[in-house]
């Protein structure tokens, strides 16, 4: 428990603050489905879920990710520590 949270505990305890019950959502297995047509289970409150993109079709992930470097900083940075 991080600290503001901490301290908003223990001042609702010393007023007499009771939890309230019944106002947590159901956690389920939920059904992603990316318009990629990749599919995955999650734990989520919804059951299903579609998104438009995700790790099997996001260019940072498939390494077709082009970085656009006009003034060749990649290349210095590269030769700066010696990397490929
Ligand atoms: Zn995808």
């Amino acid at each position: 428990m991080c600290r503001n949270r901490l301290v908003a505990y223990q001042k609702n305890k010393i007023k007499g603050f009771k939890m309230r019950k019944d106002i947590h959502p159901k956690v389920v297995d939920c059904s992603v489905t990316c318009a990629c047509g990749n599919e995955f289970m999650i734990r989520s409150d919804n059951e299903k879920m579609s998104i438009d993109i995700c790790n099997e079709c996001h260019p940072f992930f498939t390494g077709s990710e082009k970085i656009v470097d006009a003034a060749g900083r990649v290349e210095k940075f590269k030769n700066k520590y010696k990397l490929g």
